[in-house]
């Protein structure tokens, strides 16, 4: 079991298991121990990616614009651990749940807008931050993520996940992929990627530094 370099992301015991959990009220009626709530990488693409043992640069007390909020699954665990945490998702029913688990997070900042449209968010969300977190699994993903680079401070971290199915069902997703690395190398240096098979199909994960000159 990797140690998870995240202060306040830690590996609990749940059903003799050692899973990831975070410490904050339960959201999506995931078992808790005491005051710590599993973190369901089956559930999260980016617990997947934290299991794996990439280094996403997270930390405790970090600034994240999180883009593909839904009902709040993961971004909740983002801002069990991190500082201000904005939270983008543009349809409104998993927005319902959204706003129900910021009810119960001061840190958490749900946006009902559309993240292909950063001008829109622009004035409510500070730059200078210190972590990008993508999960939109829908087509054109390494533009969203190019279009919100603005946001990231220069030493900041993108940490996608992009779903070669949102993109082109019938097309490899190696070749889908290699393509959308290609569209962040716009903005992006790619520091590290992990297919996050079987436990998400056709999906990839990245981690990325901006370019520096391109916010
Ligand atoms: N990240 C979530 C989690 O782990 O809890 C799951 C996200 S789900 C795979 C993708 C979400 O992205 C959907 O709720 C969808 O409505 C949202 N989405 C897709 N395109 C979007 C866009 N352009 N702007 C905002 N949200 C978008």
């Amino acid at each position: 079991m990797p140690e998870v370099p995240i202060e306040g992301v830690t590996y609990r015991e749940f059903d003799g298991e050692q899973r990831l959990a975070t410490r904050g009220e339960p959201v999506y009626g995931e078992p808790t121990d005491g005051e710590w709530r599993l973190w369901d990488a089956r559930r999260s693409k980016l617990g997947a990616t934290i299991e794996l043992g990439l280094e996403t640069g997270l930390s405790a007390g970090d600034g994240v614009l999180y883009l593909g909020a839904a009902g709040g699954t993961t971004v909740s665990h983002v801002a069990d651990f991190a500082g201000p945490t904005y939270a983008v998702e543009f349809a409104p029913r998993p927005a319902r749940d959204l706003l129900a688990a910021a009810e119960r997070r001061d840190r958490l900042f749900p946006l009902l807008k559309d993240a292909r449209e950063p001008e829109t968010y622009a004035h409510v969300v500070e730059s200078g931050l210190d972590a990008l977190v993508q999960d939109v699994a829908t087509r054109g993903q390494a533009e969203v993520a190019v279009r919100n680079r603005r946001f990231l401070a220069d030493d900041g971290r993108l940490v996608a996940a992009i779903k070669a199915r949102s993109e082109d069902v019938a097309r490899d997703p190696s070749a889908v992929f290699e393509d959308a690395l290609a569209t962040l190398g716009e903005a992006y240096e790619v520091l590290e990627t992990a297919r996050l098979d079987p436990v998400h199909a056709d999906h990839l994960a990245v981690v990325a530094r901006p370019l520096s000159g391109d916010g």
